[in-house]
């Protein structure tokens, strides 16, 4: 099924205790769209200024399943930037700042040849845009949105309306935690679920993440990464998203069955992104690539023969 995908595409700065890079390439839909597109040809809808580096654009147009047309360079538009920092254990980070640039104009257009788009990802941006995107998609079948901390800040209200219009969310512990004063991430899922979505998945970092729905709750671990495998986590999130929507998107079908191999799947993509900066971790990632790691990872991650215990 066609997936689409709208948020930011970025210029970050980016510090972590063993590197920096400056003036990368990021934001969540392309995080997002360079981990889907192994799976399944993705879409973007997004705005950048004229300030967007030429390289950055070939960084993108590096990723054949990426679909570019819903791309807008805008004259005289500042594009996205945002500079964070990670603590010593890699886990935490602090934004340092967030320049919205073209994020404060009109948000981009669809494309009539987007329009029929079944699947879609509402990646990190105002809740408002979010919003006015699902309108322009009648077609749409499976909706699910990311968001953060600064939106569930400045933009509550927003942010509550869509809720009562997706099927799903992807969101982290702290950002759960400050929507619904619940610590306990099962308790944070079900107050988050009667806001409106039926999916919550809460990502806990390097401790997994959990998926409920009223079928069921499932917990999955983190891709087991010492080390000398970290090198920026940032996207890891939006890499997480783009893997779990790229093989629901694949599948065409959000069964709970489905909806938990397609966290493991989001665990795997996500795994990539953490050993390189930018997008450099996923470029050249292929099915071969994904199904290797998987294997690695479902070893890792089985449960053994545990009747000998309870
Ligand atoms: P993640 O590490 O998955 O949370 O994603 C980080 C990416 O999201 C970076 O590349 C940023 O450019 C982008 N980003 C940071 N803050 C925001 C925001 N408030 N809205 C949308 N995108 C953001």
């Amino acid at each position: 099924m066609s997936l689409i995908v709208t948020g930011t595409i970025g210029i970050d700065n980016v510090e972590t205790p063993t590197g920096s890079a400056e003036g990368i390439l990021g934001g969540s839909c392309a995080y997002f769209a360079a981990a889907a597109s192994c799976y399944t040809s993705t879409r973007i809808v997004a705005a950048v200024g004229d300030d967007w580096p030429a390289d950055h654009r070939s960084m993108l147009e590096s990723f054949p399943g990426i679909d570019l047309a819903g791309l807008e360079t805008r004259a005289g538009s500042k594009t996205f930037r945002w500079g964070g920092k990670y603590l010593e254990n890699m886990n935490d980070r602090e934004t340092l700042f967030t320049d919205l640039g073209v994020l404060e104009e009109a948000p981009p257009a669809i494309p009539d040849a987007f329009q029929d788009s079944e699947i879609v990802f509402l990646a990190n941006t105002h809740p408002g845009v979010q919003r006015g995107f699902l309108k322009s998609l009648p077609n749409r079948k499976f909706t699910v949105a990311d968001t953060m901390d600064l939106w569930i800040n400045i933009a509550r209200d927003d942010l509550v309306g869509l809720l009562g219009e997706i099927d799903g969310i992807v969101i982290n512990d702290s950002e759960a935690l400050l929507l619904t004063e619940h610590r306990n991430p099962f308790t944070a899922a079900k107050a988050i679920m009667e806001m409106g979505p039926k999916v919550v998945i809460i990502k806990k970092g390097e401790h997994g993440a959990v998926l409920v729905t009223p079928e069921g709750v499932a917990v999955i671990p983190a891709y087991p990464a010492d080390e000398t495998m970290v090198v920026d986590p940032t996207g890891c999130g939006d890499s997480f998203a783009g893997g779990f929507m790229g093989y629901i998107a694949s599948r065409g079908s959000w069964e709970f069955s489905d909806l938990q191999a397609a966290m493991a799947w989001g665990t795997v993509s996500a795994s990539f992104t953490l050993g390189a900066f930018a997008l450099e971790g996923l470029q050249g990632l292929t099915m071969e690539g994904l199904e290797e790691r998987m294997a690695k990872y479902q070893a890792a991650a089985r449960v053994g023969d545990v009747n000998s215990i309870v």
